[in-house]
């Protein structure tokens, strides 16, 4: 069989990237995007490197993901993650995590090690420790900071907790999303993807999102593509949108065709709702693909053309 040239591609988040966090998120999805294409570049697997890429920005503190993770509305952390396949269809997640230090790494021991495909609570929280997975408080100042605002004007009383979607409508500022995902395909031609998160911030505790739900946040498959979602989790979930990217890939797009039509099918079918998405992707060939419908989207890639990664605020956005 013929060497397929690896690629990676991660993203930081879709949403508002303010002038000030800009540098240290660009920075942060080179740093991933190096990371896993190291890998890559040495023969070792799309699953590993997307892993890998996740743990940098899980590390980072400039993302809403392990480290600097986002706070709910009881000023907790809740992570979540997931981490897909595409040669074997193996999928494995985690959610409702408090301290482990990479989420994404205890999706892939669910993904190995188990029967199942998401683990949460206290069961994952055991399974962190069987495998004596590192632990990390994920609270920053900077988030602490953030929920304090994001509160205040909860309780200024303009919007109803059902409602979190208006209020993020209307201070965009104070709800930068900023979960973290990669997508890879290496040089047997296998690909995978990975996503990790702390949430929506002032989510209610126990909400799961998009992130840790094979198909909706994450999905890969050899026989189309891979690819990880950012934004709103609901809407990922009611449009099963990673997996739907794929099925667009599968009936004959590229990956930059279906995520621009995955986002459009945002922009038709979601309109009653905040709708801030974002997506990359990877098809079977190796061809990029990333877009979004938010006024940013921090994301990086890296193939062998190049030798440094290319970072960006924004890809392609489909309005
Ligand atoms: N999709 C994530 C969630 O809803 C948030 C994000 O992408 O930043 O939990």
């Amino acid at each position: 069989m013929t060497e397929k040239k690896p690629v990676i591609v991660v993203h930081g988040g879709a949403g508002t990237w303010q002038p000030e966090r800009s540098q240290p998120g660009l920075e942060g999805v080179k740093r991933a995007a190096k990371t896993g294409f190291e890998i890559l570049r040495k023969g070792g697997s799309a699953v590993d490197s997307v892993m890998e890429a996740v743990a940098v920005m899980e590390d980072d503190g400039a993302f809403n993901a392990g480290y600097g993770s986002t706070l709910n509305i009881e000023k907790q952390v809740e992570m979540e993650a997931s981490i897909m396949n595409g040669k074997t269809l193996q999928a494995g997640a985690a959610s409702l995590l408090k301290d482990i230090k990479n989420p994404v790494r205890l999706a892939k021991i669910v993904m190995e090690k188990t029967d199942h495909i998401l683990v949460v609570g206290e069961g994952a929280e055991k399974l962190a420790k069987i495998f004596n997975l590192e632990r990390r408080s994920p609270m920053t100042e900077l988030r602490l900071k953030y929920h304090e605002q994001q509160k205040k004007i909860l309780l200024e009383g303009k919007f109803e907790l059902p409602k979190l979607y208006n209020l993020v409508k209307n201070h965009p500022e104070f709800f930068e999303l900023e979960t973290v995902g990669a997508v890879a395909l290496d040089k047997d031609g296998n690909v995978a993807a990975a996503t990790s998160t702390g949430g929506f911030p002032l989510k209610l505790p126990g909400r799961i999102g998009d992130s840790p739900l094979i198909g909706c946040g994450t999905y890969a498959d050899n026989q189309a593509g891979a690819c990880s979602a950012t934004g709103v989790g609901e809407i990922a979930i009611r449009l099963v949108l990673a997996k739907t990217v794929c099925n667009f890939i599968e009936d004959g797009k590229t990956a930059q065709e279906a995520v621009e039509s995955a986002i459009s099918l945002v922009n038709k079918r979601i309109t009653a709702t905040y709708n801030s998405m974002g997506l990359i992707a990877v098809d079977a060939h190796g061809r990029i693909g990333a877009a979004h419908n938010s006024p940013n989207m921090c994301w990086a890639y890296l193939t062998p053309e190049i030798k440094e990664p290319v970072a960006s605020l924004t890809a392609k956005i489909v309005k």
